[in-house]
């Protein structure tokens, strides 16, 4: 059984109080919907505060990255038990992490482990480059990238899937609904192959990449795709609802 989720990446945008009082503006009208699963994720800094913000409503809190040791020397980390703590989800393997942080697929994988292994759901992100893109390389990429950070047990465990072409991160450029809806296909069939249909039925896979209030509708109307991951517009309430309550008009659980 597939929930329809919508993902904010808030990424490195708002202070504590200014975080505050987005969730301020956006819970009532979250909580009002229960079809779609709600996550948002802050900064580190205001998981603890927006958790408290959060008591009592159905909005699931992630954040956006992860270390993989349990505790110990690492200056500036943030462990897998402290998040544990915090929140239900983690984004990992962000192409901004793989681009700015250098994490390759081992240490994404690396991450994925440790996230479940103290029951943190990742949502591990995958997409191309528009080089790669361009020259006809998508699903080599994608096979590469799953096959570097998957494993059976990962989908038994919860893990979530984003596809997000990099191309269309933050360009303003989005992909089109038919682009998202094949390409997603491709990665659950890629599942179905090595794990079995059973496991690729039930794994939910997003789209990422200039998702507004505008084309929403366009993604969530398509068969394969289970909802978004959204950066830019998850930081602007009203746009946040309306992705959040469109999706909800749209998606039934499949
Ligand atoms: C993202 O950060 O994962 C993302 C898809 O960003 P945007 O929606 O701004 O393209």
């Amino acid at each position: 059984m597939r929930v329809p989720m919508i993902a904010g990446n808030w990424k490195m945008n708002t202070t504590v109080s200014e975080a505050i009082e987005l969730v301020n503006e956006m819970r009532q009208g979250l909580d009002e919907i229960d079809n779609v699963d709600r996550v948002i994720c802050p900064p580190f800094i205001s998981l603890a505060p927006v958790k408290e913000l959060l008591r009592g409503s159905s909005i699931k809190l992630g954040a956006q990255n992860i270390y993989f040791e349990e505790k110990g020397a690492y200056t500036g980390e943030i462990s897998p038990l402290m998040l544990a703590d915090l929140c239900e989800f983690v984004i990992i393997g962000h192409s901004e992490r793989r681009q700015y942080f250098n994490e390759t697929g081992e240490i994404v994988d690396k991450k994925v482990k440790a996230a479940l292994k103290v029951g943190l759901k990742p949502i591990l992100c995958i997409g191309e480059r528009l080089e790669e893109n361009e020259a006809g390389r998508t699903e080599e990429v994608l096979t590469e990238q799953l096959s570097s950070s998957s494993a059976r047990i990962y989908y038994f465990s919860g893990l979530i899937l984003a596809y997000e072409p990099i191309w269309a991160i933050g360009t303003g450029k989005a992909a089109t609904g038919k682009q998202a809806n094949e390409t997603i296909g491709f990665i659950r069939q890629h599942i179905s192959k090595q794990y079995g249909k059973g496991i690729a039925q039930d794994v939910r896979i997003l789209y990422g990449g200039s998702v507004t209030a505008e084309n929403i509708a366009e993604f969530i109307n398509q068969p394969e795709v289970d909802g978004a991951l959204v950066g830019g517009a998850s930081l602007k309430a009203a746009q946040f609802l309306s992705i959040v309550k469109q999706t909800s008009g749209i998606r039934q659980v499949r």
